[in-house]
């Protein structure tokens, strides 16, 4: 087995100590709950822990709820409060995310600052409309973050997700439950539809035309799913890779949009 040869650990307890740390070189790493991180590098540095820096917590105010950056997803996934919003897809989503064990280690901040293709909270923290609090960026959406070009060379410190009274679905479809996803799939239905798919294989992307035509409707006849997973399949861009065909995610991106959309309208 390989293992990450770290040159030097340090556990800052200020947010601008382990800044300046990060920054210094590119060598230097910041590690959260170090599930990937400790499989993926090889050498790093300076690493540079963020457990000091209390970011471990699961608030509410009367907008949103506030996740902690260094919460670990377990802790997401048996909140009783965050159960309750969105039909619970964020517990759902991580439910689904390999052992208890893993779950225990790997936190929501890393989840996102990895940028996995295969990731299977982004799609939800996409149809959840979440932002993302950085040390230096400031605040942005998770839509903003998607689009940058290069992972920010900043601290994430939370995530927040608004209060609102909508319904979810979401679906994951993996060959075994081990296993990353062949396609994951979320809906949220308040106002609007918001439609995301992830592991297409790549990173979750926002089917915004095919949320626009559900908003244009009253009547959800099969026709109109019909022509929605059109626009979907049409807008999406799905490619194949060891795991699965492009035609196969295509043809489940088909089962279970229509799916996610009779679940959201009930
Ligand atoms: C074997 C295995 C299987 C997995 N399967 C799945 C799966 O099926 N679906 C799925 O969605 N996910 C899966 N994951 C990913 C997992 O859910 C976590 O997303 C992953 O482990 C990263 O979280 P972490 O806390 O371990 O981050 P780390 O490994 O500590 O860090 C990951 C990256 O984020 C950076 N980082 C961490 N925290 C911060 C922060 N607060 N600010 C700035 N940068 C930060 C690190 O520098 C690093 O680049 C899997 C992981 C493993 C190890």
């Amino acid at each position: 087995m390989i293992f990450m040869e770290i040159g030097k650990y340090y556990a800052p307890e200020t947010l601008e100590e382990a800044y300046n740390l990060f920054v210094e070189s590119k060598d230097n790493k910041i590690i959260g709950g170090g599930a990937w991180v400790k499989i993926s590098l090889k050498r790093v540095e300076k690493l540079i822990s963020l457990d000091q820096l209390k970011l471990d917590y699961i608030q509410e105010n009367n907008a949103y709820y506030e996740i902690g950056a260094m919460t670990n997803l377990r802790s997401v996934e048996t909140n009783e409060n965050i159960k309750l919003i969105y039909s619970g897809i964020l517990n759902q989503a991580i439910s689904n995310i390999m052992g208890v064990q893993i779950r225990n280690l790997a936190t929501i901040g890393g989840s996102i600052m990895g940028k996995f293709a295969f990731s299977d909270l982004i799609g939800v923290l996409l149809v959840m409309d979440a932002k993302l609090e950085f040390y230096k960026l400031g605040e942005i959406s998770i839509y903003e973050f998607l689009d940058l070009k290069k992972i920010p060379e900043d601290i994430l410190l939370n995530i927040k997700i608004p209060k609102r009274d909508s319904k979810g679905y979401f679906k994951k479809v993996s060959k075994t439950h081990l296993d990353f996803s062949i396609i994951n799939i979320a809906i949220s239905k308040g106002k609007n539809f918001i439609i995301a798919v992830g592991s297409r294989p790549g990173i979750a992307q926002s089917a915004i035309n095919t949320a626009n035509y559900l908003n244009s409707q009253t009547n959800f006849t099969e026709e109109i799913l019909d022509k929605a997973c059109d626009i979907a399949i049409d807008e999406l861009t799905f490619g194949s890779n060891l795991r699965a065909s492009k035609e196969y995610r295509e043809l489940l991106v088909r089962t279970y949009i229509k799916r996610g959309i009779r679940q959201v309208i009930k």
